[in-house]
């Protein structure tokens, strides 16, 4: 009932997977680089290969957990992986899993590319709420889907193989947007007699309130309809912008973090005022893609 698998990649993250698999009752072949971190593995009832492609020959679940794309061209250089099903948790870019899906298929093996929305310590704890995005082979997932599910949830985002990747980017990318605003803020107070923790629950509760943007922008992306119900108008933010960077300004406080968007705003109103001052500032998203794309 618990199909055997084989795991490349013994850093932190590839451990962590390795002890929820065995813990399970999964027979697992693992190997390493470096082989001394498969040591405690196999006390714990690990099969360690001497090579990669001992390990490869071992099982048709492969699941490979290193540093970055091109290890992975290292690792596997030369390996036979005919027949093989390749499950990519090494993080990258969706142009390396479009390539490494080619890369894949061109040698025999069915591929999905993953991106893990977790640390190490969240996997094997379902309730910390971590999963992993899961795009490429549908085939491939659903035969292995309950394997995939031991160390963490699973969710399928299509047979692009690029689509797990690009989730796990947008994800981690609005994340750090949140992480530089919230940064400011506590700039902002640093030396004033505003105690830190005096405002972070203050900026939690903000932070939920505004939260309502990520449903409002996904609607007026699809409706094409950026000005319906809109109770901040444009012409006033960008307006109020300027109290922002005057008093980062008079805080000694650089505006770096912040000042990218609110110039994004003004470029919007700026260029059709009569249409634009009337938005809220979704319709900024549109000025975006400035590069040619893929
Ligand atoms: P670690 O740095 O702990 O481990 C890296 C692993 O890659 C090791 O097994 C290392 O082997 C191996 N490796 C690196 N370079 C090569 C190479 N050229 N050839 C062969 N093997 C190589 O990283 P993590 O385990 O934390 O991360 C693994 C993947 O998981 C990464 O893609 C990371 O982005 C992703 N991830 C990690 C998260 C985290 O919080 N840790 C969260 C989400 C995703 P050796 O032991 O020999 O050095």
């Amino acid at each position: 009932r618990h199909r055997p698998l084989t795991l490349l990649g013994l850093g932190d993250m590839g451990t962590a997977l390795a002890r929820t698999w065995l813990a399970a009752g999964h027979p697992l072949t693992v190997w390493n680089r470096t082989p001394a971190k498969a040591e405690a593995l196999a006390a714990e009832g690990a099969a360690v290969a001497g090579s990669a492609a001992a390990a490869v020959c071992a099982n048709t679940l492969i699941v490979l957990c290193l540093l970055d794309d091109a290890s992975i061209a290292t690792v596997l250089d030369g390996v036979d992986l005919t027949g093989k099903d390749l499950v990519n948790l090494t993080t990258g870019t969706p142009a390396e899993g479009r390539a490494r899906a080619a890369w894949a298929e061109e040698r025999g093996a069915r591929f999905v590319d993953a991106g893990i929305m977790a640390t190490p310590a969240m996997i094997g704890v379902p309730e910390a709420g971590g999963y992993v995005f899961y795009s490429g082979s549908r085939a491939l997932f659903d035969t292995h889907r309950t394997t995939l599910e031991v160390p963490a949830g699973a969710r399928y985002v299509g047979t692009d193989p690029g689509h797990a990747a690009l989730h796990d980017v947008a994800l981690l990318s609005a994340m750090y947007g949140l992480f530089a605003g919230i940064s400011h803020a506590y700039a902002l107070i640093e030396g004033e007699d505003i105690a830190p923790k005096d405002l972070a629950p203050l900026l939690s509760e903000w932070l939920g309130a505004m939260g309502f943007f990520v449903g409002n922008a996904a609607e007026r992306l699809t409706s094409r309809d950026f000005t319906s119900g809109v109770v901040s108008n444009l012409a006033m933010q960008v307006a109020g912008s300027g109290t922002l960077l005057r008093t980062a300004a008079g805080q000694g406080v650089s505006a770096e973090l912040i000042e990218p968007y609110l110039n994004l705003m003004r470029e919007r109103l700026d260029a059709d005022p009569a249409a634009h001052a009337g938005e809220d500032t979704v319709g900024a998203i549109t000025l975006l893609r400035r590069g040619s794309g893929r």
